[in-house]
């Protein structure tokens, strides 16, 4: 991106690209499937309240009439009498209901919020590992969030639309019940008005009536279609900001910040988020011209269309075609017609307005995963016999042309303890992640008890390895439950765990024991554990996690040399019977293992104990080896 980019937004008055009603519509009704399956009372307690809430009106309106009707006809006190007895129980059963309902509703949909999300992080769980490392994965994540910003744009917006849509159908109903005897019913023949019997003239009305019901939710649909072609055009911009206020502000970014002064560095790349919703962008201009327009016409057109149905209302009233009553509810039916068919044809340009959001969010729903899904269980062996095979594997990462990993061949023993060592970028960490599954090799085999581990089931799979990451990451939560992966977990396994990592003098001085939680984010008297503590902690996770592989990707890096030598002095007992894999920098930390791999450029150069790796002095390892004991010996 350059420094000084101006983004100006698209350009005023250019129509956006539409989808179309159907696809629109076809794409609401995946959304609306998504939810019905998360959650079908949110639909069903909706169908109740619309009930309630779109009856009100109208049984309101219909013994109003009445009420009105006897009251400038016979005035016959008993009817009189039931009937406002009639208007209040009605009303206040139907208040009741309505009011239940709506609370019902509005629980379930609060809880929408965290359910959108859970669609993209059940997603984000279950996609291949590659597809996380795409940019356009990203992408389309920050294009979903920035929908959702913009006002509930997206899958959040299609569960509501139920509601506005089932709602003016409902509504649309019950006032052509009530006001079609409006067109039957005829000003005596001879009156000065009795043109208005004419069915041209209801004709010429009716059109009119319809043309300006549909004109005036047009024009906000209009207006709002400006967010749909934005969105387009301002992911950049709000990726910056995002990234600015959320991720850049996140404490482990705290000091670098500073020191570096990366605030200065994204002032520049600021300016170029800031300028999608500042006075005079893009944004600010659309809505104090067209956008302002559309709303304002709209407006105008519904007053008008409201004038008019008093008028004809009113002149049949007064030719003598009805009474009183009769006129107060066919103004309210014809109105909340009016109403009804509005709110249809706003939400139908609400639902084609999202389209574009949900193409989004179903676009990322969609990312195939390509990794082959196994169906074989991994075999439950108590003596933890387990073999695995590198047979030829060569790979390169997704859209690289370079190998990785070129003809690596290894077979692991049973209970032994595996190095794993060389240069940086040498392989180290990619044949760990082939070993994981998170990726699949370009080229030849991993087998698992002489099987492909493609044809085991993935998640059964990976329950093989425990793997403490070069880049662990812990949660702000409670030290037990981080340990455990549980928030109901053995507390005397934990705390043996943490101490077999090296821990327990330091345990023992928690106030809070196994419950304080690491870093303060959640918990003011949480501990921002030194970085020495957190691995041992990751340690003790894996330990927690008692799978029959230990992989340690140089798991004392953040150690102090005391604390290193610790951990290797009680390397034996911590990995127990376990296949452990050991990756490290510091050769003279590898002695213990009982084999060690050197890797070169992506190859497996060399294999042996150490003083067979140390006597062949034209190897990587003697190489590597002499470089390490010259800087402890100046
Ligand atoms: P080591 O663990 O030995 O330091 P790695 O296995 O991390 O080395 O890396 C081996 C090579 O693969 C390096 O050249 C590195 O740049 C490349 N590499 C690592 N991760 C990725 C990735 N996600 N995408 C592309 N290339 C990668």
């Amino acid at each position: 991106m350059k420094q000084h980019h101006r983004h100006t937004g698209p350009t005023l008055g250019k129509k956006p690209k539409e989808s179309g009603l159907l696809a629109s519509l076809l794409l609401w009704r995946r959304a609306f499937c998504l939810w019905w399956k998360a959650d079908p009372r949110l639909f069903t307690s909706t169908a109740a309240l619309l009930l309630f809430q779109t009856l009100s009106p109208y049984v309101t309106i219909y013994f109003t009439a009445r009420l009105l009707n006897e009251i400038t006809g016979a005035c016959r006190r008993e009817v009189l009498f039931s009937l406002t007895g009639y208007v209040l129980l009605s009303t206040a059963v139907l208040a009741l209901g309505s009011a239940l309902f709506t609370r019902r509703r509005n629980t379930l949909y609060a809880a929408c919020w965290q359910k959108k999300d859970q669609f993209v992080i059940q997603k984000l769980l279950q996609m291949d590992f590659e597809a996380l490392e795409q940019p356009h994965t990203h992408e389309l994540i920050a294009k979903i969030e920035q929908g959702q910003n913009f006002g509930g744009w997206g899958i959040l917006r299609s569960a509501n639309q139920f509601q506005d849509l089932a709602g003016s159908l409902v509504q649309i109903l019950g006032a052509i019940i009530l006001c079609i005897t409006l067109f039957t019913r005829k000003i005596p023949a001879g009156h000065s008005l009795s043109l208005l019997n004419h069915p041209l003239f209801l004709l010429v009305l009716a059109t009119g009536l319809v043309g300006m019901t549909i004109l005036s939710p047009r024009l906000i649909n209009r207006a709002d279609s400006f967010w749909s072609s934005f969105y387009k055009t301002s992911t950049q911009g709000n990726r910056i900001y995002m990234f600015h206020f959320r991720t850049g502000m996140e404490q482990d970014r705290a000091m670098d910040m500073r020191i570096y002064r990366q605030d200065l560095l994204a002032r520049n790349y600021l300016g170029y988020a800031a300028c999608d919703f500042a006075p005079g962008s893009y944004a600010d201009r659309y809505w104090h011209r067209k956008g302002g327009a559309y709303y304002a016409l709209s407006a105008v057109v519904s007053r008008l269309f409201t004038g008019f149905v008093y008028m004809y209302v009113c002149m049949k009233a007064w030719a003598g075609a009805f009474g009183i009553g009769d006129l107060a509810r066919y103004v309210s039916a014809i109105t909340a017609l009016s109403a009804g068919v509005s709110s249809l044809l706003y939400c139908l340009g609400s639902i084609r307005n999202n389209a574009p959001f949900l193409q989004t969010e179903f676009s990322f729903l969609d990312i195939p995963d390509r990794m082959y899904q196994g169906s074989i269980c991994v075999e439950k062996r108590t003596d933890r016999k387990y073999d695995v095979e590198f047979r030829d594997v060569s790979f390169r990462y997704p859209g690289s042309k370079t190998y990785a990993l070129r003809h690596v061949s290894l077979r692991f023993q049973i209970g032994e303890r595996l190095a794993v060592v060389g240069e940086n970028g040498s392989g180290k960490t990619t044949m760990i992640k082939l070993l994981c599954r998170l990726y699949d090799p370009t080229e030849g085999e991993i087998l698992l008890n002489g099987i492909n581990i493609r044809k085991y089931d993935y998640r059964e799979y990976q329950q093989v390895f425990s793997v403490v990451f070069q880049d662990f990451r812990l949660p702000a939560y409670g030290l037990g439950a981080n340990v455990a992966g549980s928030t109901h977990y053995n507390a005397a396994k934990a705390r043996r765990c943490l101490e077999d990592a090296g821990l327990s003098p330091w345990l023992a001085g928690l106030p809070d024991g196994l419950d304080t939680c690491i870093g303060r984010e959640f918990d003011e008297n949480g501990i921002a554990f030194s970085g020495g503590e957190l691995q041992k902690i990751a340690i003790a996770r894996a330990l927690y996690k008692d799978a029959p592989f230990l992989i340690l990707d140089e798991p004392t890096a953040a150690l102090d040399p005391v604390a290193e030598a610790q951990i290797y002095a009680s390397f034996n007992t911590l990995v127990q019977d376990k296949t452990a894999v050991y990756i490290s920098h510091r050769l003279s930390s590898c002695r213990f293992c009982d084999r060690i791999a050197v890797f070169d450029r992506g190859t497996l150069v060399q294999c042996g104990s150490h003083q067979e790796l140390v006597s062949q002095t034209d190897g990587k390892y003697y190489a590597l080896w002499q470089a390490q004991a010259q800087y402890y010996q100046t």
